[in-house]
């Protein structure tokens, strides 16, 4: 296959975030004067951000006894600290930058397909200095590894299903979720694990992100 366009997962593959996001929630969570278990809170923003409930239901299912309007000054104070942490958080994965660099250097029009919200998820690739373009499950209504999120985001990107690859790390969001829709898709797997989907296997596997390159060049 000739690949043109490479779209990539954003979280544990380009960077990591450090749970930046379950830190502000607990963070905000101690202020309350009961106690909610760090499991509670992390299942919470699986939930959030897999797309299965909104921000405003992930903080009123751990805080019910909060009123419509307490609960939307949590969700807006939630959304300004993890902004707020979002630049210094957020750090590239070893051979981002080289990948990144030498892929703009060969015209490989880039971009970024994530599950989550969209101001975060930007400031995060904007961050590590991603030059393409930043498309998130919020924006265009459908999560990984729904096959639709990845058709919608080669739209707004103008690549071609058949000539982009799909990069990322999460062996069921990523890539059965792009092999579903139709795309190629190079699996991130630094730890050699065996893959776990059956009949979805990746077309590529990456020990590193600079492998990337030995594949397209
Ligand atoms: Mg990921």
């Amino acid at each position: 296959m000739i690949i043109r366009a490479v779209l990539f997962d954003l979280d544990h593959t380009l960077g990591i975030d450090h749970n930046l996001e379950a830190s502000v929630l607990e963070q905000i969570a101690k202020e309350f004067p009961y106690l909610i278990s760090k499991d509670k809170l992390r299942a919470s923003l699986n939930d959030f951000q897999s797309g299965k409930i909104s921000l405003v239901k992930m903080f009123s299912s751990l805080f019910p006894d909060q009123d419509k309007i307490r609960l939307k000054t949590l969700v807006k104070e939630y959304k300004k600290k993890c902004l707020k942490k979002a630049a210094a958080s957020f750090t590239p994965l070893p051979g981002t930058e080289k990948t990144i660099k030498t892929l703009l250097k060969k015209k490989i029009p880039l971009g970024i397909l994530s599950n989550g919200w969209e101001e975060l998820q930007k400031a995060k690739a904007q961050a590590i200095g991603f030059p393409g373009a930043v498309i998130t499950s919020q924006e265009i209504g459908a999560w990984k590894p729904d096959p639709r999120s990845f058709h919608l985001a080669l739209e707004k990107c103008d690549f071609f299903l058949s000539t982009t690859l799909f990069v990322g790390d999460s062996p069921e969001m990523d890539i059965a979720g792009a092999k579903r829709s139709g795309m190629a898709a190079g699996w991130l797997n630094p730890e050699n694990k065996p893959f776990p989907v059956k009949g979805l296997d990746p077309d590529f596997i990456l020990n590193s992100l600079v492998d990337l390159l030995q594949i397209l060049f």
